[in-house]
């Protein structure tokens, strides 16, 4: 990792990110269909950037404090405010960004680049990416495509759940979890009700991955209204 690779990425830890992972754009295209596949561009390598457990979140805080930052989606916009500041800063090293969040001409499977990068690895029970320090408490922003290289964690291989005891299988109170399927509409159902499940999924907090990067209440709490929100307009559209 060069040094202005790690300058760029100490102050995005700035900013609240706080787990970082590279590989070439050849290796996520071969990984990925056709669809998601990143054509035409002049960089080597695509950086995905993310945060774990609470940093993030304290961070935003301080910001929406101090600089008054009023948004209906304070996370998604205060990361595109972020990644642009470095971008700017930064221009002749850092190309073409891509948001998670963002509907884009181009589609970046996350899911897929977090494998490829190492950040974790795929829970074939929570159907998330979990990470070996932060379990499922993980989200994954966005990335870039550069020339430099910035860390790789080599680490994480393997599928943490083939040994575990699957504690997460017992604990959804509708069973929309259980060992051979993850039943969204029945999660989404019972979300929908809004009796439950309000600030944290029992599943999530069960796996023994990440416990003590447990979200905030408060945090849990505004991270399950976004989802809901997207549950509900899903709903309402079908
Ligand atoms: S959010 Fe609630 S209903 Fe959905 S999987 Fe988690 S515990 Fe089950
Ligand atoms: S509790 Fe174990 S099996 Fe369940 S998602 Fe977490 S690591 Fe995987």
């Amino acid at each position: 990792m060069t040094k202005l690779a790690e300058l760029i990425e100490s102050e995005l830890y700035d900013f609240g990110f706080n787990l970082f992972g590279s590989c070439k754009i050849e290796d996520y295209n071969n990984f990925v269909d056709n669809k998601y596949q990143i054509k035409n561009y002049k960089y080597k390598n695509i950086v995905l950037i993310g945060s774990g457990g609470r940093y993030f979140w304290d961070i935003l805080q301080k910001y929406i404090s101090e600089n008054n930052f009023i948004s209906p989606d304070p996370i998604d916009d205060y990361t595109v405010y972020a990644l642009e500041s470095i971008q700017k800063k930064y221009s002749k090293f850092i190309g073409n960004c891509f948001y998670s969040f963002k509907n884009e001409s181009l589609s970046i499977n996350f899911q897929k680049l977090a494998l490829c990068t190492n950040i974790g690895f795929f829970s074939p029970y929570l159907k998330l990416i979990l990470n070996l320090e932060y379990g499922s408490y993980i989200s994954l922003r966005a990335a870039f495509l550069t020339n430099y290289s910035f860390k790789r964690d080599d680490g994480i291989k393997k599928i943490f759940c083939e040994t575990c005891d699957k504690p997460c299988l017992n604990v959804c109170p509708v069973q929309a979890v259980n060992i051979n399927n993850f039943d969204l509409k029945k999660c989404a159902e019972y979300r929908l009700e809004e009796k439950d499940c309000s600030n944290f999924c029992h599943v999530r907090r069960s796996c023994i991955l990440g416990q003590e990067h447990i979200y905030s209440s408060q945090e849990g709490f505004h991270r399950s209204k976004s989802s809901l929100k997207i549950i509900k307009e899903y709903y309402d559209n079908t």
